[in-house]
C-alpha cells in the first residue's frame, strides 16, 4: 500500500538527536512521499532512564535546532506535555485521529525487533503501517517472521549508518572529536549547556 501523503511519526529519546535520525527521517520522507516527519522526543521513555538526566525540554529544543531550515521536518510536544511515562500505542492512536491523511511509524530494526517489550503491542502492531530503518547487525529477516506478519512494514533503502546518541555522548564525554555526527547547531547547544561533559570548545577535528 502506498504510504505517499502520510505524516512520518518518528519517536525517539533524541539524546542528542544526531545526523542518523536526520538521514532516516529525510530518506522516510522521499522515499515515501510523506506529507512530512515528525519527531515525537519523549518525556519519561516508559523502558529506561534517560542516559545523564537531560530533560526533555532540552532534548527538543536539540531536535528544533537540527530540523530548522529543512521544510518537510517538524517537532511535537505531544509526549512532552503528558504527565508520567507516555506509551507509543498511545501516541500513535492520539496522532492518527488529528491526521486524517494517515500515519506511519518510523523506527529503527534494533528497537522496532524488541516489539514484544512495548506496551499494549499487538495492538501497536496492526494500529498503523511501520517504516523500517535498517541498522548496523540486525538482521532484517525476523520481520518476515511472527509477530511481524501481522504487521504492515516497510523497508527504508539505505547503507546501515553506525552512529547512535550513546556513541555521540560518548565522544563528548571523553572530549574526542565530534564533527559531523550532530548539526553544527546542535554541537554548539550541547557545549554551552556542558550536556554529555562536554567542554565549551570543540577540540581539533
Ligand atoms: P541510544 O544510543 O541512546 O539508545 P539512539 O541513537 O538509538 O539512542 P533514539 O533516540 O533512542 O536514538 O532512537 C530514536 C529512533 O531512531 C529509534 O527508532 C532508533 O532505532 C532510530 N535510530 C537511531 N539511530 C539510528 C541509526 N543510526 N540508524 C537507523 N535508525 C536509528
Amino acid at each position: 500500500m502506498s504510504l505517499a501523503g502520510r505524516i512520518g511519526l518518528f519517536g525517539g529519546t533524541f539524546n542528542p538527536v544526531h545526523i542518523g535520525h536526520l538521514r532516516v527521517a529525510e530518506e522516510a520522507l522521499r522515499q515515501f512521499a510523506l506529507r512530512e516527519v515528525l519527531f515525537i522526543p519523549t518525556g519519561q521513555p516508559p523502558h529506561r532512564e534517560v542516559a545523564d538526566g537531560v530533560p526533555g525540554e532540552l532534548r527538543y529544543e536539540m531536535v528544533k535546532l537540527a530540523i530548522s531550515g529543512n521544510p518537510g521536518l517538524s517537532v511535537s510536544r505531544v509526549e512532552l506535555d503528558r504527565p508520567g511515562p507516555a506509551y507509543t500505542v498511545d501516541t500513535i492512536a492520539l496522532l492518527k485521529q488529528e491526521h486524517p491523511e494517515g500515519v506511519a511509524y518510523i523506527v529503527g530494526a534494533d528497537i522496532f525487533s524488541q516489539i514484544e517489550i512495548w506496551h499494549d503491542w499487538q495492538r501497536l502492531l496492526t494500529l498503523c503501517p511501520f517504516i523500517v530503518a535498517p541498522r548496523p547487525g540486525v538482521d532484517l529477516a525476523v520481520f518476515r517472521k511472527p509477530p511481524f506478519d501481522r504487521a504492515e512494514i516497510h523497508f527504508l533503502e539505505m547503507e546501515p549508518i553506525a552512529l547512535s546518541s550513546t556513541e555521540v555522548r560518548r565522544r563528548y564525554r571523553l572530549g574526542l572529536p565530534t564533527k559531523g555526527l550532530v548539526p553544527a547547531a546542535v554541537d554548539r547547544f550541547i557545549r554551552e549547556h556542558g550536556l554529555y561533559g562536554a567542554r565549551k570548545t570543540s577540540p581539533l577535528e
